[in-house]
């Protein structure tokens, strides 16, 4: 099955969050079942540069709409083949993929991400200049979510796939839009792109594409409620018969605590000691009293709204009380940086807050930890609660999206049989939260049930082999 993924981030070339980490992992696990996935992304600097070699493939000139672009086919570190959409008038800039150095949107981004959906097409369709002919093209949010539009209007097209990563996020540009990018008149329509007026990439994507997913079965659910369907609930309760949840799986070798770089001392299910030291080095770094008795709460995150940052803060406080100290890694929106780095100066030696995107700092906090705070309001599917629970951090999680899928709750009953890996509180409040997390502390100083919860959590199967196939499957329902 020869298969076009199109993202606008992969990892480890370009990351802003988790969909950088899917588009890594997934090829990988689809072409280890035997299909030829081949990655279309981008040709930011970041991506330019970590590249060793590549090749021109094609000239995209005189696209209607678009500045010149050019196609070049290269490889992932890992060997996955890669193709590079060069347009300097639109890639080649200092500041983030989707936002400037002050964090405000590229006005062009319709263009950038318009250009990337136009390619993809054509890459997909009839008049592809590239020998390659994929049979299923599959779309990556909203950046990617004019391609199906654009096949649909191109007979001769393969199937395409649209996958939500994140609702949230839709790609809502004026009206204006639809004639710049050279979309036909026809598809500005509320049976089509159009959303109250103006042009939505990610409706155009849900709308023409022949097949949805999304990153979970219980996200895939939710967003055919109001609650968390983002105005597109209505869409998604009619293709419900066209819609999967197919929960994420991690890359299982980058982390894995047994062979992890960025641990001081590796560890696993055997072998357990290892993980106090990564405390110990945990606490020193983030300037925290080095202790290893007291209980150590760990966070990494966008600092957003949808990630709850707001109530951690607000019961912080009464947390580092128990007593317990509190580690925050995370950047994003101004005020909750500037209320972490407040806290963590009105705490010192009990709270530590980096503001910044460190990779090997996530992967240290994973495993020094004792517990994992992930109290999202909405959570497509989210991978540190994976990761935290594979590092023997039994995570502390909202009961919402992918976060209900991946962690059992420790009672009574799961813990008996063997289940229980971690702790979910039902209402999204400060109070819940902290109730929550005094029931995770009982259970931290029973040095029975403890070491129990933990090894549940490391000994779970997380990989993308079962997901990837489901996939796979997909992919033949389209081409039958
Ligand atoms: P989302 O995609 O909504 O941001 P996920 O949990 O699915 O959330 O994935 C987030 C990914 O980004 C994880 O790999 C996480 O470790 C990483 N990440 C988020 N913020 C940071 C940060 N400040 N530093 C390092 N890694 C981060």
């Amino acid at each position: 099955m020869r298969v076009l993924f199109v993202t606008s981030e992969v990892a480890p070339l370009i990351k802003t969050g988790g969909l950088a980490d899917v588009s890594a992992a997934l090829p990988i696990a689809l072409r280890r079942l035997g299909d030829d996935v081949r990655v279309l992304v981008p040709g930011y600097p970041q991506v330019l540069k970590a590249l060793e070699s590549f090749k021109i493939e094609a000239y995209f000139s005189g696209i209607a709409g678009f500045p010149d672009a050019r196609l070049f086919t290269s490889t992932l570190p890992d060997g996955v083949p890669l193709w590079v959409l060069d347009c300097p008038a639109l890639f080649q800039r200092n500041g983030g993929i989707y936002q400037d150095e002050t964090g405000i949107d590229w006005a062009d981004n319709a263009l950038r991400f318009g250009l990337l959906s136009k390619v993809a097409a054509i890459m997909g369709g009839p008049e592809s200049p590239v020998d390659w002919k994929p049979q299923v093209v599959h779309c990556n949010d909203w950046q990617t979510g004019l391609t199906p539009a654009y096949m649909h209007f191109s007979p001769g097209s393969a199937p395409c796939v649209m996958a939500i990563h994140n609702l949230a996020f839709q790609g809502v540009f004026p009206p204006q839009t639809v004639a710049e990018l050279a979309l036909p008149a026809e598809s500005f329509h509320p049976h089509g792109a159009e959303y109250y007026g103006n042009l939505s990439f990610l409706k155009a994507g849900l709308y023409y594409a022949n097949h949805v997913t999304t990153v979970s079965p219980t996200y895939a659910e939710e967003i055919q409620t109001e609650a968390l369907g983002f105005g597109l609930q209505g869409l998604l309760k009619n293709r419900n018969k066209s819609l999967s949840g197919i929960l994420n799986g991690i890359d299982a070798s980058e982390w894995n605590p047994a062979t992890d770089t960025a641990l001081v001392q590796n560890y696993d299910v055997k072998n357990m000691a290892g993980k106090l030291a990564n405390k110990l080095e945990l606490q020193q770094r983030m300037g925290l009293k080095v202790d290893a008795e007291v209980p150590l709460f760990g966070l990494v995150s966008r600092f957003t709204h949808q990630k709850g940052l707001d109530i951690v803060l607000e019961i912080a406080p009464q947390l580092i009380s128990f007593p317990a100290q509190l580690v925050l890694l995370g950047s994003g929106d101004a005020t909750m940086q500037s209320n972490a780095q407040a806290l963590a100066r009105k705490y010192p030696g009990q709270v530590a807050a980096v503001v910044g995107f460190d990779e090997v700092l996530s992967h240290l906090i994973e495993a020094g930890a004792d517990m994992f705070l992930m109290p999202s309001r909405f959570e497509p599917c989210g991978l540190n609660q994976m990761y935290s629970q594979r590092y023997g951090t039994p995570p502390i999680v909202h009961a919402t999206g992918g976060l209900l899928d991946s962690v059992v709750d420790c009672n009574k009953v799961s813990l008996a049989n063997g289940l229980a890996s971690g702790f979910i509180f039902n209402k999204m409040t400060a109070h819940e939260l902290l109730i929550c997390i005094q029931r995770a502390l009982q259970i931290y100083h029973d040095k029975n049930a403890w070491p129990n919860v933990r090894l549940n959590g490391m000994n779970k199967d997380f990989g993308w082999q079962k997901s990837a196939a489901k996939y796979h499957e997909i992919y033949e329902s389209l081409t039958g």
